[in-house]
């Protein structure tokens, strides 16, 4: 018998949050909301609750967390509403959950998506920031807790899924020789270089084949992504970096590939929907209908790939750098990235401006071991205040003489 599903969704008004409560919306006899959390966004929260009647929903923001609970008063549910981060991560925890969809972006998705995993819940983890900054002790605390995490970040889902079921985290021993990550190129991939300078924020955001949040619309541009996604696949298919390779294809089609020893590689194939990967994690191992269209092979004609251009982008390089460096230099890399991609989404940084805060940042502090969580938030914090220094010097008024 199929085994019903009661899930807590983290960063439910977002970009993910909406594919998710989209395939979940499909299947009402199989998956339960039980809770729904938000930053600020209280009106779309409300909507949600009024349509999913989850036990508790939660609002990152204190105001916002008042305006909700009226709002769901007025609308006479009765809806548990808490606000802050210990909110955020009761619905992280909370007993009548055991699937944790993680879909809130950047560092913030930290702490409650490890609180997920103390409490042994089925993560099913879009948070790839999380998993860059946590690393070793993220993992350290799934398998403590006996946690399960099912990828959904689309390459690492279609990764996921060319391995051999039961991987355990050896490609060695599973007979992997390389994992592909298939990276579409982003809305610059040929651009004249010396445009790049002047791109703007809504630019950037048009990506060409997904429809995302824009801070990872904004990391695709950039191939800051995929770098993200290198040390993503790290940590969750314990591959060594010289076996994770990056290829470019526009078409978005192929998610990714695993390549065996044998000369084998398979690959995983979808219409760029992350309603296909979210799909797959809900139900695994089992199959449910996403709503998603299938691919006409017959009517594509032609798959393409070429290799990534180190210097339209220099932010690729900048993440295999952190990797072999190690300790806290991808939580450094990460936390640069955001303060910089933020400055560029509200127009006081220029798009050139991200790959070199990210440079600067790990240029200036020296990757250190991390023998604990703090060491990482540690580097977080450091690398935040090291960037927004250097974004203040980079937006004073020169010295004339
Ligand atoms: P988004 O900006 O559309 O949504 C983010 C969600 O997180 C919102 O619900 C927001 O309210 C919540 N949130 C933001 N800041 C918060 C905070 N400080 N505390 C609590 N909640 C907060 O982002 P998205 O595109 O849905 O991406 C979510 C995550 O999934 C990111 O880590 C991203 O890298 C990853 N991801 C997204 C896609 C995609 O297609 N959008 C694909 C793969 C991976
Ligand atoms: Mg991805």
């Amino acid at each position: 018998m199929t085994m019903r599903r009661r899930i807590s969704v983290l960063g439910a008004t977002g970009s993910i949050g909406d594919s998710a409560l989209d395939v979940v919306a499909q299947h009402p006899q199989r998956f339960d909301i039980v809770a729904l959390t938000a930053h600020r966004q209280w009106e779309k929260l409300a909507r949600l609750c009024v349509r999913f009647k989850p036990r508790m929903a939660a609002m990152l923001d204190a105001d916002a967390a008042v305006k909700l609970e009226r709002a769901l008063r007025a609308a006479g549910m009765s809806t548990e509403v808490l606000a802050g981060v210990e909110g955020v991560c009761h619905a992280a925890t909370m007993a009548e959950a055991d699937t944790v969809l993680a879909a809130i972006v950047g560092a913030a998705g930290l702490q409650p998506t490890l609180a997920a995993a103390r409490a042994g819940k089925r993560i099913l983890l879009a948070n790839k920031e999380a998993l860059v900054i946590g690393g070793a002790a993220f993992m350290a605390a799934v398998r403590e807790g006996a946690a399960t995490l099912l990828p959904i970040d689309s390459e690492h889902n279609a990764i996921f899924q060319c391995l051999p079921p039961g991987y355990r985290g050896d490609p060695a021993g599973a007979g992997v020789a390389r994992i592909l990550l298939t990276a579409s190129g982003g809305p610059f991939r040929t651009r004249a270089i010396e445009d790049l300078a002047h791109v703007t924020p809504s630019e950037a955001c048009a990506h060409p084949t997904w429809v995302m949040g824009r801070k990872i619309s904004v990391d695709s541009a950039t191939m800051m992504n995929k770098g993200l996604e290198v040390i993503e696949a790290h940590w969750l298919f314990g591959a060594p970096r010289a076996c994770i390779e990056v290829v470019i294809h526009p078409q978005s089609l192929v998610h990714s590939l695993v390549e065996y020893v044998d000369g084998s590689i398979l690959a995983q194939l979808s219409n760029p929907d992350m309603r296909t990967p979210i799909a797959q994690a809900l139900a695994y191992p089992e199959r449910v209908a996403s709503g998603v269209a299938p691919l006409n092979l017959a009517a594509l004609g032609a798959l393409t790939f070429e290799p990534a251009d180190p210097i339209r982008f220099p932010c690729l390089q900048l993440a295999y750098d952190a990797l072999d460096a190690q300790g806290t230099a991808p939580a450094i890399l990460n936390a640069a990235n955001e303060v910089a991609v933020a400055a560029f989404l509200d127009g006081t940084l220029g798009y050139l401006g991200i790959a070199a805060a990210c440079a600067e940042a790990l240029r200036r502090i020296p990757a250190t071991p991390v023998n604990s969580l703090d060491d990482a938030l540690d580097a977080d914090a450091h690398s935040r205040a090291v960037t927004r220094e250097w974004l203040r010097r980079m937006n004073a008024p020169r010295m004339t003489a």
